[in-house]
C-alpha cells in the first residue's frame, strides 16, 4: 500500500480525498470514514482540531462577499447626478487586504452623506471614473448607500477631467502636474495612499 501523507489544516480538498486514519481523529463535518480511513465528503478547506482530535471539511464559498453596514468599500464613479453619485463597487476591505466583490453590485451616496456640512453641487465632490473609499450606511436598501463622511473618506484617485493624466492632492484641492489644471473632490486623506 502507498505511504498516504497526512493532511493539514486549511488544505483544500475535494470530495473522495484521503484525509487519515481513524486512529488520529474522528470524522466531522464534511468527512466520513471506511474501513479505519477518513475521507472528504465535500470541497474545502480542512479544519483540525485538536483538542477534540477532529478532522472536518469547511466549505469554500464561491459567491463573492456581499457588502454590510460598517464595511469599508473601493468604488468607481459611474455617474454624478445633483442628489446623488451612482458607484460600482470594486472591493471590500478586510483585516486581510481587499475582497472582490461582484462588478455588477452599484451603490449610491446622497448628497447628505458626502461630507459634514452642506453640500451645494454634487460635482464638485465627484467626478465619473473617481475611485472612492467609503462606508457602507445601509445594505437593506438597493442600491445600496454609502458615506464618504469623514476624513480617511472620499476620492483616493482621480484623473484630469482635460487630460487624463491622474491629479496630485495639494490640500483640498486636486492639480494636474500636466496641464495645470486644479479640481475639487470630497478628497480622501488615504489620496492615492492605497495599498
Ligand atoms: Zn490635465
Amino acid at each position: 500500500m502507498d505511504e498516504k501523507k497526512r493532511t493539514r489544516d486549511g488544505t483544500l480538498v475535494i470530495p473522495g480525498d484521503y484525509l487519515g486514519v481513524i486512529e488520529e481523529y474522528l470524522p466531522g463535518e464534511g468527512v466520513i470514514e471506511e474501513n479505519g480511513e477518513l475521507y472528504a465528503t465535500r470541497a474545502g478547506r480542512v479544519r483540525i482540531n485538536e483538542k477534540k482530535m477532529e478532522i472536518s471539511i469547511e466549505p469554500v464559498t464561491d459567491t463573492p462577499p456581499l457588502p454590510k453596514v460598517g464595511d469599508i468599500v473601493i468604488g468607481k464613479v459611474v455617474e454624478v447626478k445633483p442628489q446623488a453619485t451612482i458607484v460600482q463597487l470594486l472591493k471590500i476591505e478586510g483585516r486581510q487586504g481587499y475582497r472582490e466583490i461582484a462588478t455588477s453590485k452599484l451603490a449610491g451616496i446622497h448628497i447628505s452623506q458626502v461630507r459634514e456640512g452642506y453640500v451645494e453641487d454634487m460635482r464638485k465632490e465627484f467626478k465619473i471614473g473617481d475611485i472612492i473609499r467609503a462606508r457602507v450606511i445601509t445594505d437593506e436598501k438597493s442600491p445600496i448607500q454609502l458615506s464618504t463622511r469623514g476624513a480617511d473618506l472620499g476620492v483616493v484617485y482621480a484623473l484630469c477631467s482635460r487630460c487624463r493624466n491622474p491629479l496630485v492632492r495639494r490640500g483640498n484641492q486636486l492639480i494636474c502636474p500636466k496641464c495645470g489644471n486644479v479640481e475639487t473632490r470630497k478628497v480622501s486623506s488615504l489620496y492615492r495612499k492605497l495599498r
